[in-house]
């Protein structure tokens, strides 16, 4: 990463971390965590993540339940293994609370601690089975994207980041009404991975806001798992916020200034929908590889993460101080807009 970013920025946004909440809304905690036990490890979050978390400033972080395309023969039973696996790995560390309701937001505002709000990446875990919906939601799970970048029997997911084509297909019949019981669930659901088609399905159909965790712009790089104009118009028209994805290649290249690459994505978004509907959804996915790798007892040397980790969250928000972006405005990209989104849709408590 080339840093370009002034002191006096740096303090600047320091001064912000310091004293607002910021939210990352993706990250594949639940199923790095769940490797690494299986490896032999312990306390994952403690020694991986929370002195990361508590350098950046972060407050809210949406870990992701993802089923790898390998596991989906025992999608559901790796699904509640990772569940478990999280909740086992924070039991002990009293800073760290799941978040299921309004009210626990509140709780964890109110504090110093560190909130984890868990969402399903992919439903291909459920099948067709609309219950296992309230099953999830009674294990504290809040949310949901219809489909990662592949088809199960909701929808089509968008192609892979690195590939680039068109997926056609919507939603099926099931995954309509897996939407209208999300709402009801008072579950938040997510659009990233999901293709054309199906976000302009969901657009049709939705009645409560629905959100878009970890996606950047198709215009500033043009990848199909990157928002249209018209549908970050859409998203932030009918309450939605983009989480800004922080993987190389989703921001753009491998190579130059990734910093800026998310400035880009950032500042396009906003001029287009208003900062009120952008976030940070960074998507850091190199812990999880390590692990991945380590557990095959293969070297993990991929570098696909803009950012090294959570404790360098507030460089993106210098960099966006830097560049002109008002700090009331900041505030609300780094974490304010998505506390503003969840307090809307979880349930009350
Ligand atoms: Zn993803």
């Amino acid at each position: 990463m080339d840093l370009k970013i002034t002191d006096n920025a740096i303090d600047e946004a320091m001064k912000l971390h310091r004293s607002n909440p910021a939210v990352d809304a993706h990250l594949d905690l639940a199923g790095e965590i769940l490797l690494r036990r299986q490896g032999g490890e312990k306390d994952i979050v403690e020694k991986h993540y929370l002195p990361y978390f508590r350098a950046g400033g972060i407050r809210l972080v949406v870990s992701s339940v993802y089923v790898e395309t390998s596991n989906l023969e025992h999608g559901w039973e790796s699904a509640l293994e990772q569940i478990r696996a999280l909740k086992e790995d924070v039991k002990e560390l009293a800073e760290v609370t799941l978040v299921e309701s309004r009210k626990d937001l509140e709780d964890l505002l109110e504090g110093d601690g560190i909130g984890i709000l868990l969402y399903m990446e992919g439903l291909d875990c459920i099948g067709e089975d609309l219950e296992k919906l309230s099953e999830l939601y009674r294990l504290g799970v809040r949310g949901a994207s219809l489909t990662w970048s592949r088809p199960n029997a909701l929808g089509m997911g968008c192609c892979k980041a690195l590939e680039h084509r068109q997926i056609s297909g919507g939603l099926s019949k099931i995954g309509v009404q897996a939407v209208k019981r999300l709402e009801e669930l008072s579950m938040f659901l997510d659009v990233s991975h999901l293709n054309d088609q199906g976000f302009e399905e969901v657009c049709r159909i939705a009645e409560r806001s629905f959100t878009a965790t970890h996606s950047g712009s198709r215009q500033v790089y043009d990848s199909y798992r990157n928002l249209t104009d018209q549908q970050i118009r859409a998203l932030a028209g009918q309450g939605g916020v983009m989480g800004m994805n922080g993987c190389k290649y989703i921001a753009g290249s491998l190579e130059g200034n990734h910093l800026e690459m998310l400035c880009r994505h950032i500042e396009y978004e906003t001029k287009l929908a208003g900062s009120g509907h952008v976030g940070y959804g960074f998507d850091l996915c190199d812990s999880y590889g390590r692990a991945r790798a380590a557990l095959k007892g293969e070297r993990y040397t991929d570098r696909d993460d803009c950012l090294l980790d959570h404790s360098q969250v507030p460089l993106v928000s210098a960099a966006l101080l830097q560049r002109g972006m008002e700090p009331e405005e900041v505030k609300g990209i780094m974490g304010g807009n998505f506390i503003r989104y969840f307090r809307e849709i979880l349930p009350v408590g």
